[in-house]
């Protein structure tokens, strides 16, 4: 055996697809002269969250823009399919590896698989494996309430992380980067068939990445490098008046680094170290409130780490009794952004063309969803897991529970938000909506968020024939509030 065979690591990459601030890497390039990097399309390890279509497509350009990024190191991504315990063992023997690292996920079918493999792997005589926390600024074990117990409430959470303040230190990208001259076998990308298109689907993904996007969005650009551009872009400009605009959907007043952060093209301990330089908190007060919101998404993986049945179960156990509809025409109409209240159609809409949410504006259709039409949140959130390119177990069960008002700290379920009141007050002057639904383009601004309100010649003048050009409201929003009230009557 050369020096070189007995020197090899692995460093086997999932969410954490970048080479800067990488844990794994950094290490597996600080003490070994060969580094394979691989990325394993494992969807039976995924229990039953294997990635949704959207996020698959994301990640073929992700997987591809991190090949290129190794190539010009004159390095490769290796890329293989099926069990990641066969698959990791089969590239053991393949290359004669010493060392297998990777960085940690806290997903709870993940979790127990790769416990699994680490047993497995750490009984190999002569294998080094360990595993390092990338993506996390407290992992969910490192911070607890004062007596101990797994927070439930964002805010005390929050105040811990602030008083106890942490500076992260990511690693640099490790230079020299070792070259790989004898990569292991590989399969291509296009063999991985992550696009819709490579699975006999319509190319539903251009909109994503090809068209231009809808102004004010500008177009997605996956990988590491797309994710720090994005960082330049929001840190020179919106950052500065994100208190602001961050609830106005119109504006494109948010980071969008949500699908980047996803897969781990960055993470938030580099974003805390790139913003709080000097290792305090925040002064300034901009800073201060996108670092709060990074903290949301702590908190997230905090509760998902803590309350393991957090996608499926609801954490307050009353809600296990509550009296959900079934109606799967309504609930199609809701997916397809037809259910003519505005808001929430141009949500669905976006969704649908941009694999993407506003915040604001996922809170008005998961409410709509679960209050005024009364059916189940986890329906909500499986549509969404299957359509945002930024679908994250922990966030994205959160954030249904919130505003279903069953989770943790929750919205109260009796808070119903109003679409048109809340429309009126975030998109004043209906940008957002004639953005999604061209169709009501035309229409005053008095009108855009009740179109049935505006009279017969207004609606003549705007081009709209109602149920033709625009569908009806599917509920009236008063009555379906009442209903939703008395529902919560029966659980309370
Ligand atoms: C029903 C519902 C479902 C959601 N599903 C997801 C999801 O699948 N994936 C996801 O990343 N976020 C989800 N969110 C949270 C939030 O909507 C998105 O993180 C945010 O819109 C992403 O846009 P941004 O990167 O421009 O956010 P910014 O405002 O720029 O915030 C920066 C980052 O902070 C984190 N963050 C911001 N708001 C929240 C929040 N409320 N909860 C947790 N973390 C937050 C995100 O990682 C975000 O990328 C959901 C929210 C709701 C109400």
């Amino acid at each position: 055996m050369s020096a070189t065979q007995r020197d090899t690591a692995i460093v086997w990459l999932r969410r954490d697809l970048r080479l800067r601030g990488n844990p794994a890497l950094a290490h597996a390039c600080s003490q070994h002269q060969r580094v394979v990097v691989v990325f394993i399309l494992d969807a039976a390890g995924e229990g039953d969250r294997s990635p949704g279509a959207a996020s698959l497509a994301w990640l073929h350009r992700s997987l591809q823009a991190l090949d290129a990024d190794l190539r010009q190191r004159h390095s490769a991504l290796i890329l293989r399919r099926g069990d990641s315990h066969a698959q990791l063992q089969r590239l053991i023997d393949d290359c004669q590896a010493t060392a297998v690292y990777w960085n940690r996920r806290y997903e709870p079918a993940v979790r127990e698989r790769d416990a699994a493999i680490k047993q497995w792997l750490s009984d190999i005589p002569g294998l080094q494996v360990q595993s390092f926390n990338a993506s996390l600024w407290w992992e969910p074990w490192e911070i607890s309430t004062g007596q101990g117990k797994p927070y439930r409430v964002f805010t005390p959470m929050w105040k811990n992380m602030l008083e106890n303040w942490r500076a992260p230190r990511p690693e640099a990208l490790p230079q020299p980067f070792p070259a790989l001259t004898d990569a292991p076998a590989s399969l291509t990308l296009d063999e991985l068939a992550l696009r819709p298109q490579q699975r006999g689907e319509p190319a539903w993904d251009d909109g994503f990445f090809h068209a231009r996007q809808t102004a004010p969005y500008t177009l997605w650009q996956p990988g590491e490098q797309g994710a720090w551009q994005r960082l330049r872009e929001f840190g020179d400009g919106a950052l500065h008046d994100y208190k602001a605009r961050r609830d106005v959907p119109a504006s494109a007043g948010t980071s969008m680094l949500s699908p980047h952060l996803a897969w781990g093209e960055i993470s938030t301990p580099q974003l805390v170290s790139e913003l709080c330089p000097d290792g305090q908190p925040p002064a300034d007060a901009m800073i201060n409130s996108f670092v709060r919101e990074l903290a949301w998404r702590e908190f997230s993986w905090h509760l998902l780490y803590h309350f393991p049945h957090l996608p499926e179960q609801p954490l307050q156990p009353k809600f296990t009794d509550f009296p959900w509809r079934e109606d799967d025409s309504a609930l199609q109409r809701w997916q397809r952004g037809e259910t003519g209240i505005p808001i929430v159609d141009a949500g669905m809409r976006q969704l649908w063309q941009h694999g993407w949410m506003h915040n604001r504006v996922r809170m008005l259709v998961a409410s709509f969803l679960t209050k005024n039409l009364l059916l189940p949140w986890q329906a909500g959130e499986r549509w969404f897991w299957d359509t945002l390119v930024d679908a994250d177990l922990a966030n994205n069960s959160q954030g249904w529970q919130w505003t279903a008002g069953c989770g943790a700290d929750a919205a109260p379920y009796f808070r119903v938000f109003n679409p048109v009141t809340q429309g009126q007050r975030f998109d004043p002057d209906g940008d957002y909506v004639r953005c999604f639904v061209p169709a009501l383009a035309r229409l005053p601004k008095q009108y855009i968020h009740a179109p049935w309100s505006a009279s017969a010649d207004t609606l003549r003048q705007a081009g709209i024939e109602p149920g033709r050009d625009y569908p009806m409201p599917m509920v009236d929003l008063q009555r379906s509030r009442e209903r939703a009230l008395q529902a919560w009557q029966q659980i309370r």
